[in-house]
């Protein structure tokens, strides 16, 4: 993954989207992590219909030769300037997070090395290769650190290789589900609301059941989730994941029950 072009502002969700599509006769990455929600695109689905990677290589951990390998590199870009830690916003950081977590698990990859900046493919750094890369040095658009930098520090900082390795891998150990499967109805939901119920306070399964599913979703502690499948109303867990959305006032709201559960059950 690799920060965007200078053009890249805070103006707009996506600032970097029409060039990423027209600048060459491919998308430039095969996703583009926007600012804010609905911000994220699938540029292109398949390795090699994107340029991404450029010279680089070789890993000879992932038995990639040397040279521009878009057809077995997969590229994420986040749209933003890449000049200065910081500029990234939580939903851009959290969406990576979650992109790759997801990637990790569809092709079932075991190595942490799998998870790569830009420059771990051109300088070989962060495990990318045993020696410095004969392209190191190449680019000097990067956050990760100075761009000539083998074999890279160790300690995570935003946002090198082993930063976005700790993120992902702790967003894979959440263990099995815990949700049961079954979508809560917003008014058993709310029954237990702490300020609309009529029962405020109170627990009940349905409370339970969005707690669970909040703590699958890394929201809320997953030790915090009562075996008896009962709890109230998850005001922290909820705030957190509707912020997370862009959606802070919104309660438990239809929208906020569609995009936890996948549909509304009045
Ligand atoms: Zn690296």
């Amino acid at each position: 993954m690799k920060a965007s072009t200078s053009s890249a502002s805070t103006s707009n969700p996506a600032p970097s989207l029409g060039w990423a599509v027209t600048a060459y006769d491919k998308p430039c990455a095969n996703a583009l992590v926007g600012k804010v929600p609905g911000s994220t695109y699938l540029l292109a689905a398949l390795n090699g219909a994107a340029y991404h990677c450029g010279q680089g290589g070789p890993w000879p951990w992932a038995g990639i030769p040397e040279g521009n390998r878009p057809d077995l590199l997969w590229g994420i870009e986040i749209d933003d300037p890449g000049v200065k830690v910081g500029t990234f916003t939580d939903y851009q950081i959290e969406n990576t997070t979650r992109m790759v977590a997801a990637l990790w698990e569809v092709f079932g990859w075991t190595d942490p090395r799998s998870i790569a900046t830009h420059k771990c493919w051109t300088d070989g750094c962060h495990g990318g290769n045993t020696r410095p890369s004969p392209n190191l040095g190449r680019k000097n658009d990067t956050i990760d650190g100075a761009w000539r930098e083998w074999p890279g520090s160790d300690t995570p900082a935003p946002y090198n290789a082993p930063w976005w390795r700790e993120r992902v891998l702790e967003r894979l150990s959440t263990g099995p589900a815990l949700w049961d499967g079954t979508i809560p109805s917003r008014s058993a939901v709310m029954r237990v609301h702490p300020e609309k119920g009529d029962r405020p306070g109170d627990a009940n399964l349905a409370a339970w059941r969005v707690k669970a599913r909040l703590a699958d979703l890394g929201y809320v502690d997953p030790g915090k989730v009562p075996a008896s499948k009962r709890a109230p109303y998850p005001v922290a867990g909820l705030k957190a994941y509707r912020e997370a959305q862009g959606w802070p006032g919104d309660g438990f709201s239809e929208r906020v029950q569609a995009r936890l559960f996948g549909k509304v059950k009045p």
